[in-house]
């Protein structure tokens, strides 16, 4: 597999070079060269999660890794299903939230742990990520165990939720974890001067796991393709598909499907007000606002990272920006999608609920709409409760966790600080 910098296309990298290096010079995203074309959709759709998403990712990836490793390499990443469940005629949630850490970030952050180690020279490697909550927890599990990696998560003390807090500070082993006195900015700043000081990351072979990370977009082509296989063919012959985003690297993953071969006719791109993306689809004007607080908090980004994918995609395959569906749903907005969804007996949460919405204002007549329902609705059980006047049960995994002791330790805000800890750790 070669890749190209999309920024300084001069820069060329292997699918192993991209893995490890994370981000290319002058900040510039990785974007494959080639796409493979899969052409019998329908004999690909027929095979098993695990066979189909061996044969997607080996067609990428080419031969650099023989397939017997990739398959392995996928079995042991997505060990838990994708389900579709239907909410009503014609409109589907596909449920991402079966993995360790209730949210769709388990299956990248898990093919991600896999690849790195398929691609590892032998050095040590840390991993270093600041999280507001989610990608945290997919990174902590993913990595946990694992020989010569150590992972170290920063996190802004006292802002997660205490459960979000639990269920990645408790794992202990090379999984390391620091409450900065700080809020995000300062953990990312942090991160960011970590990664400019060339010197230690050599020394500590340092890597960020975050979503610019291609083997991360990777994986999440395979669920749409999953998705589609429990369709029956006439529902997937006019298909909609609604994605909650953030960083779009999820939308990213769809488009990458499509262009893989799997029919769907239109993508919608649902934001909460933090709505950077459907107003430059509206206006042709990029101009991010500061960003706000809101409910679905995980997509508070007014500044997507994987934005620049889209649009390279978009330009190959000629795909009109216009023909990508948008729209932006409020806080309140969304409570009342969450209700509308109990009310038809599906238990969703704001992110869920904000793709839901749009699918459900957009979808046509003959069309199918599949929404993705990124996260369990008790990993925002604060918010949930407080919308539905309900107490939901905490799934087997938080229980657990919610059980067991923090190990975190604390951190003012100060980069020779963290210097020490990421040397201590190296021990
Ligand atoms: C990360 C996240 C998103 C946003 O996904 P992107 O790929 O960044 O667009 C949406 N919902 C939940 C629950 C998340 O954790």
């Amino acid at each position: 597999m070669k890749l190209y910098n999309i920024k300084e296309n001069d820069e060329q990298v292997s699918f192993g070079q991209a893995v490890r290096q994370g981000l290319g010079r002058n900040q510039g995203l990785f974007f494959p060269q080639e796409l493979p074309k899969f052409d019998d959709i329908d004999a690909l759709l027929a095979e098993d999660f695990v066979s189909r998403s061996t044969k997607i990712l080996s067609a990428m990836i080419g031969d650099e890794l023989a397939e017997e490793q990739v398959n392995s390499m996928v079995d042991a990443a997505f060990q838990f299903p994708a389900p579709i469940n239907k909410v009503k005629d014609g409109v589907y949630a596909l449920e991402l939230f079966h993995g360790p850490t209730l949210a769709f970030k388990d299956f990248g952050g898990r093919f991600m742990a896999q690849s790195l180690a398929a691609v590892s020279d032998g050095g040590k490697i840390t991993i270093l990520t600041a999280t507001s909550g989610d990608t945290g927890a997919a990174v902590a599990h993913a990595f946990y165990g694992m020989e010569d990696i150590n992972v170290v998560i920063l996190y802004p003390k006292g802002k997660i939720s205490p459960l979000q807090e639990k269920l990645f500070c408790t794992l202990g082993k090379n999984i390391h974890t620091v409450a900065i006195d700080g809020d995000f900015d300062a953990c990312q700043a942090l991160v960011k001067q970590a990664f400019d000081d060339a010197a230690l990351r050599e020394e500590i072979g340092l890597n960020s796991a975050n979503s610019i990370n291609i083997s991360r977009l990777m994986a999440q082509i395979c669920y749409y393709f999953e998705a589609a296989s429990q369709l029956s063919k006439q529902e997937r012959e006019n298909l909609v598909v609604s994605v909650p985003s953030g960083n779009f690297g999820n939308l990213t993953a769809g488009l990458l499907a499509k262009a893989l071969g799997l029919p769907v006719k239109r993508f919608i791109a649902a934001t909460n007000e933090n709505d950077t993306v459907p107003r430059y689809l509206e206006t042709g004007q990029w101009d991010p606002k500061p960003t706000v607080a809101t409910t679905s908090n995980a997509m508070d980004v007014s500044q997507p990272n994987n934005w620049p994918r889209i649009e390279e995609l978009c330009q190959l395959k000629e795909w009109g920006l216009d023909t990508l569906g948008k729209g932006k749903v409020s806080d309140e907005q969304s409570a009342e999608s969450v209700r509308d969804l109990k009310a038809q007996g599906y238990l969703c949460e704001p992110h869920g609920a904000i793709a839901y919405r749009l699918l459900d204002e957009q979808l046509q007549e003959g069309e199918t709409g599949l929404f993705l329902c990124t996260a369990h609705p008790a990993k925002f059980k604060e918010v949930v409760d407080e919308i539905l006047g309900s107490d939901i049960d905490l799934p087997a995994p938080l229980a657990k966790h919610a059980a067991m002791e923090l190990l975190s330790e604390d951190l003012a805000n100060d980069f020779d600080l963290l210097k020490e800890v990421l040397r201590r750790v190296q021990k």
